[in-house]
């Protein structure tokens, strides 16, 4: 059995989700990781030093959707398994590889139980299924964070593809939200903003927080649409989903669509003023007060440590 397992980078480093992956998919077989993009090779670097890989395959080309898709079917008919994180790439990626291979996809894997036995969330997480995968080849995307990540303690061969990469897409420019916070779905500690917030103002005192905890920001859908919070600090059914060790809730009630995005959470504690608040009833930690009298103290408070 053989793997062949998209890297996910981004601005030239790899993206810690792909040493998640390396170690969830490690009983399936030798890995080959491949990399695709303009400049791989301090890429392809780190993903050789990755615990569980065997060989490094580098394709350079545009990370367009397109060119990455071609570059994996240049190789996928070697290989068993075909892998990729349930991230944007790899969601935008997996399904082109499936209608050229002519695979169904299993996608959003959180547990692997067997080479083709794997759970996913259903119904915006309401619901996990088992799923058994009869095709004799696999095409699959897991959840990075519901994995722990691969030691860095390897020194895989890193391979040239010498193959040309037809693409009818040109990338021209990436508009981003720099933040020096870490990356929410792959963050140890998460902690997410409602709109009880109440502004862009109170939220600094979340990142004030975030930052003493070495912790990624997030939100809820209203904080967001209340202009309080960037988009991409979305966390639920239609923003990030998030696997954090600790997720600490400020000001959020807990709507069904919330908690699609948090339930890989190990431990939540809750602030919030209402002790019936589904999110303070699922919490294994909750503080019944008012988040403007709290957090300014339990910063202060941890800043003194
Ligand atoms: P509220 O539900 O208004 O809750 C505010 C909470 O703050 C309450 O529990 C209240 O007790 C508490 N509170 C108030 N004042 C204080 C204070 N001073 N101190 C402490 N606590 C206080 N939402 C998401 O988050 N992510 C999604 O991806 C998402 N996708 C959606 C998709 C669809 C199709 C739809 C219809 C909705 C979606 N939503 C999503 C919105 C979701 O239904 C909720 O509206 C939203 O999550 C509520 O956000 P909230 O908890 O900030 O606000």
């Amino acid at each position: 059995m053989s793997v062949l397992l998209l890297a996910d980078h981004d601005k030239g480093e790899l993206s810690p989700s792909t040493a998640r992956l390396v170690a969830a998919v490690s009983a399936f077989g030798p890995i080959d990781v491949m990399v695709v993009a303009d400049n791989p090779d301090a890429i392809a670097a780190n993903a050789a030093a990755l615990a569980g890989v065997s060989k490094v395959l580098t394709v350079t080309a545009q990370n367009t959707s397109e060119s990455v898709t071609n570059a994996l079917l240049s190789a996928a008919g070697r290989y068993q398994y075909v892998i990729a994180s349930a991230a944007s790439v790899g969601k935008d990626v997996v399904p082109r590889l499936a209608a050229a291979l002519d695979i169904q996809p299993v996608t959003d894997i959180i547990e692997i139980h067997g080479p083709s036995r794997f759970t996913r969330p259903i119904y915006a997480g309401n619901a996990l299924e088992t799923v058994v995968d009869p095709q004799p080849k696999h095409l699959l995307t897991f959840r990075a964070s519901a994995f722990r990540p691969a030691a860095s303690d390897n020194a895989a061969p890193v391979e040239k593809l010498d193959i040309s990469i037809a693409s009818a897409a040109r990338f021209l420019a990436a508009h981003r939200t720099d933040s020096d916070t870490p990356d929410l779905a792959t963050a140890q500690i998460v902690i997410g903003g409602g709109v009880s917030v109440g502004s862009a103002e109170g939220f600094r005192l979340i990142e004030k927080l975030g930052k003493t905890l070495g912790a990624a920001v997030g939100a809820t859908r209203a904080a967001v649409d209340a202009g309080y919070a960037p988009n991409d600090w979305q966390i639920g059914q239609t923003g990030k989903i998030i696997a954090p060790d600790l997720y600490i809730a400020i000001g959020i009630s807990g709507a069904l669509q919330h908690l699609a995005g948090i339930q890989g959470a190990k431990t939540i504690f809750a602030i919030n003023t209402d002790p019936e608040a589904p999110l303070v009833k699922i919490a294994d930690v909750a503080l019944i007060g008012d988040l403007f009298e709290i957090l300014p103290q339990l910063t202060a408070e941890l800043e003194k440590l």
